[in-house]
């Protein structure tokens, strides 16, 4: 993608940074946000975007130009598990201000969440039309934040005929921010606790590394539609969330508590016809990309983990 006008939101975050920063390097990329880390603002300004402070729980966009060709909104404010009703009101008016002022972009990309299905069966594949009203008990609100902007996309798409995609991520990791659910599961056994699996079997999830976020997002945009299209995203493999563990164990030698009980924070395995039909496969497998971002966060393991590579080589 080259020359075009780009607005991304979150783009201090784990998603959109990688993001903002490749596009940067051919397009003009503007990014908003509070930029509470100065470090993550340092590196997108380094790799040529620009960044605008912007706290969408309460600003305005009136200084800002309106001639954006995309926007990537993948910010998010996930409420604190209590506040409801302000979590609905930040996520849906900081969309609407978005979209209302970019109302003329060739597409608008909603990064929303698995978290919105009605996660009711762990083996289940859940396609876009699947029963919504999803509980998150870690934190309440979360599924509020998506579902409520995912209904502002839908809204106004139509109402200003504005080609938008809802992108519902399964779990991305990488290189960024804090790494994702892998890498903050990883820092947890790295600090000697026990991670939380079920009692029986294990859960199941789709990663996503951050090298296929960002080579798919523009085939996104190019597949918006108004009315909104609404595509699952996440990694082609189905990988057991304890099985993750034990690899992330292997790769490094710390070693693994399993605390088996009633409660474990769940995930979901996604269908993923339309996204292949759209987007096509991804080019990361999750085994290489978990070894690859633990290397690239943790540099003490990183001699162990390439041996451990070239010890596999060929499996
Ligand atoms: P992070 O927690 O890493 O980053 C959140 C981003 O939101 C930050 O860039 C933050 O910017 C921005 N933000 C939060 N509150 C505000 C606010 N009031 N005003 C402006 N910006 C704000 O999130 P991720 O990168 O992990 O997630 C990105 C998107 O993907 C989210 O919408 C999330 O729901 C979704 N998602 C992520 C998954 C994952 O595996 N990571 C899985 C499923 C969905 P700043 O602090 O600079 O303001």
């Amino acid at each position: 993608m080259r020359g075009k006008k780009i607005l991304v939101t979150g783009g201090t975050g784990q998603v959109a940074r990688p993001v903002a920063e490749a596009l940067a390097a051919d397009n003009e990329v503007w990014c908003l946000g509070r930029f509470g880390d100065p470090a993550a603002r340092k590196a997108l300004e380094e790799a040529g975007a620009r960044t605008v402070i912007w706290d969408m729980s309460t600003d305005d966009l009136e200084d800002l130009p309106r001639d954006f060709t995309h926007v990537l909104h993948s910010a998010v404010h996930r409420g604190d598990g209590k506040d409801f009703d302000r979590t609905a009101r930040v996520n849906a008016v900081g969309t609407a201000r978005l979209m209302t002022h970019c109302c003329a972009a060739e597409a608008f990309l909603y990064v929303s969440s698995g978290v919105v299905y009605n996660r009711a069966d762990r083996m289940h594949r859940y396609r876009e039309d699947d029963p919504l009203g999803g509980a998150a008990p870690w934190l309440p609100t979360y599924p509020v934040a998506k579902l409520s902007a995912e209904g502002v996309v839908r809204g106004l798409a139509e109402a200003l005929s504005l080609p938008a995609v809802i992108a519902r991520l399964n779990i991305a990791y990488g290189p960024y921010g804090h790494g994702g659910v892998p890498m903050i599961l990883f820092n947890q056994m790295h600090r000697g606790q026990a991670c939380s699996v079920p009692r029986g079997g294990q859960n199941y999830c789709n990663l996503l590394h951050t090298d296929d976020v960002v080579r798919q997002v523009p085939l996104l945009w190019a597949a918006a539609q108004a009315p909104a299209r609404v595509v699952n995203w996440g990694g082609d493999e189905e990988v057991g969330m304890t099985d993750l563990l034990e690899h992330m164990s292997a790769l490094t030698g710390v070693p693994l508590r399993l605390d088996r009980g009633d409660y474990s924070r769940e995930t979901a395995v996604f269908d993923h016809d339309v996204r292949r039909g759209l987007i096509g496969d991804c080019s990361v497998g999750w085994r290489a990309g978990i070894a690859r971002t633990l290397a690239e966060l943790f540099e003490e393991y990183r001699d162990r983990i390439d041996a451990y590579a070239a010890a596999h080589a060929a499996e």
